[in-house]
């Protein structure tokens, strides 16, 4: 009998030799058997709750179980950074040139010409179709809100975060420029993200208003208990500094509630006093990061006929040394800002991996893609495994990260309440009956 029919039958079995990393176990027992980390553990899974975690060998086993045989489990996936209402206009709207300015115009086209209730709604559920198969359990998703956009946007969202609870937690922030919270229009933005539960967010840039209009979103939040999550700094000019004013408007209102800050790539082009003090800052603000390598590494330094030399991403090491939380997350997915992507959480981790040199050691970094944005989210029960929590798990073949790395892991076992799902992933034509091709 398969693994997947042994566990279907079962309300109760155990997973016998598996490799847990020791950082998204919670408990402090265990010590790692691998100097990747890794810890030697059987789990019980009991009416889809994990109800024991023992040291592999301890003779507890009882029948049923499965020998994983070293096999790596993860707990599911957190993707704390997405644009899932963009997802998959590549076809129609290409990014031809590959630069940031060109993806403005395309996508401010695409969404002039093409956005329809029906057309972000396939799009968006074919992203999470991906999401679910790979393993996601939470997603936080950015909404172009301009105008009425907004409208548009936040009603499809609010359908598809009925229809999917119960398989993935899916949060929404507002996305303009930072402008626009200055007009009428932002206020009623942000009336609208509270009345949906959602976040409030912006693209930070440069400009003579900054201080002005971050000090009008952070009232804004404020007076409506609202979290925020900011695009800042998403370019390799040593003067853009918006995740310094973040944090400093941040500790001048005192703000309660979380702040997540992604991309912050220009730290990685500035000095080291200037990187320093804004870290310091960050620090005390208590600002999450959020780095989107794999975006970044498509859309920074490029140029025609050149071949590009800078990475993009932001300086992820020392931040994590500052021990400010730092995570990593799939951004666009096939849309002029990212051509490739399938909301893979793993692929998210191995380009992370290969790009930041999160190698050297592996440390506690597969947390930044599980138990950090867990915890950035306020969803402190998910991206970790620990006894009492649901058995959403995933189970690669894999023993080693280097194995775990270096294969797409197409063919993982992803458990939910510790039943295995199906992890085909939808098929392309599924979105044939939108405008795909332009
Ligand atoms: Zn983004």
């Amino acid at each position: 009998m398969s693994i997947i029919s042994e566990i279907s039958l079962s309300e109760r079995y155990w997973l016998k030799n598996a490799h847990i990393p020791l950082c998204l176990l919670d408990d402090s027992h265990f010590s790692p058997d691998t100097r990747e980390g890794l810890c030697r553990v059987d789990l019980e899974i009991a009416q889809g709750k994990i109800s024991s975690i023992v040291l592999s060998g301890s003779n507890v086993i009882e029948n049923p179980f499965i020998d994983l045989k070293g096999g790596i489990i993860f707990p599911g996936f957190v993707d704390i950074h997405t644009h899932l209402d963009k997802s998959h206009i590549w076809e129609r709207s290409p990014n031809l040139d590959g630069t940031f300015d060109t993806a403005i115009t395309a996508l401010k086209r695409d969404t002039q010409v093409f956005w329809r209730p029906e057309d972000v709604y396939a799009r968006m559920e074919f992203s999470l179709k991906c999401s679910y198969a790979h393993g996601t359990t939470a997603i936080r998703t950015h909404l172009d809100s301009c105008g009425r956009k907004a409208d548009l946007v936040f009603e499809v969202f609010k359908r598809l975060q009925t229809q999917w609870q119960g398989k993935i937690i899916l949060q929404a922030v507002c996305l303009v420029s930072l402008d626009y919270f200055l007009t009428d229009k932002g206020v009623i933005l942000a009336d609208k993200v509270a009345e949906y539960g959602g976040i409030l967010g912006g693209v930070a840039y440069m400009n003579p208003y900054l201080d002005k209009q971050l000090n009008q979103v952070f009232t804004l939040a404020k007076e409506r208990d609202l979290s925020l999550d900011f695009h800042v700094d998403e370019n390799n000019d040593p003067n853009s500094v918006c995740l310094y004013k973040v944090a400093e408007v941040a500790l001048k209102h005192e703000f309660p509630n979380q702040i997540i800050c992604g991309h912050c790539c220009s730290l990685a082009v500035q000095p080291q006093e200037i990187v320093n003090q804004t870290m310091k800052l960050v620090k005390q603000a208590n600002i999450g990061v959020v780095s989107l390598p794999m975006c970044n590494l498509y859309l920074q330094d490029r140029a025609s006929d050149r071949t590009p030399y800078w990475r993009g991403i932001t300086k992820v090491h020392e931040f994590k040394n500052q021990g400010i939380p730092v995570t990593f997350a799939s951004d666009n997915c096939r849309d002029p800002f990212f051509g490739f992507g399938d909301h893979d959480g793993l692929e998210v981790f191995k380009e992370s991996v290969r790009i930041a040199h999160l190698d050297t050691p592996y440390s506690d970094w597969c947390s930044g893609v599980t138990k950090i944005p867990g915890i950035l989210m306020g969803l402190s029960s998910i991206g970790r495994i620990s006894v009492g929590l649901n058995a959403d798990l995933i189970l690669f073949k894999a023993r080693y990260f280097s194995e775990l790395l270096s294969r797409s892991q197409s063919n993982r076992i992803v458990l939910r309440r510790g039943k295995p799902i199906n992890t085909n992933l939808p098929d392309y034509a599924e979105l044939d009956n939108l405008v795909l091709v332009n």
